[in-house]
């Protein structure tokens, strides 16, 4: 696996079953890790129809995983979910990335460990492109949006360390 890549579901704060199916791990409102039904080493290869569809044009070895959550009504911004990822289970995002990063030795750099938005300005002919995951936290109201991807891995890092 070459690289980790962070979503959120644009659901409610429990996965559905196309949820499970699109991530390979998700975290729930309470920070509960959750297992999909793809094991990371199912997108080792996507010439099959098994493994999770996760980030258009960037699956192959990548590690999806999500934040349950923020969910909003088209054109409605995403400030104004109704289901905000909480602070917990932001920490146990991070620490999920710091796990698989150790279990697949997977650095934590920007072109390892990213958020779909980031993989789609990276890639703009995917359907990738202006995706909005991740670019607001909720219990981080002031991060700019450019600056959540490097947020995100400077936490990894901490969890990283102190495993
Ligand atoms: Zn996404």
């Amino acid at each position: 696996m070459k690289r980790i890549i962070a979503h959120w579901t644009g659901g409610n704060t429990k996965p559905n079953s196309t949820d499970l199916e699109h991530y390979h791990y998700v975290v729930d409102g309470n920070g509960t890790v959750l297992t999909g039904k793809y094991k990371p080493e199912d997108n080792e290869n996507c010439n099959d129809s098994k493994y999770a569809q996760h980030t258009g044009g960037g699956n192959t070895g990548s590690i999806g995983i999500a934040l349950c959550g923020m969910y909003v009504p088209n054109g409605t911004p995403v400030q104004k979910t109704q289901y905000p990822v909480t602070k917990v289970q932001c920490e146990r995002f991070f620490k999920l990335i710091a796990e698989l990063s150790q279990k697949y030795n997977i650095p934590i750099t920007p072109q390892t460990v990213m958020t779909h938005y980031e993989f789609g300005k990276k890639n703009p002919k995917t359907s990738s492109y202006g995706k909005i995951d991740i670019t607001y936290l909720p219990p981080y109201p002031s991060l700019y949006k450019e600056e959540v991807g490097d947020f995100i891995r400077s936490k990894a890092r901490w969890y990283l360390k102190n495993l």
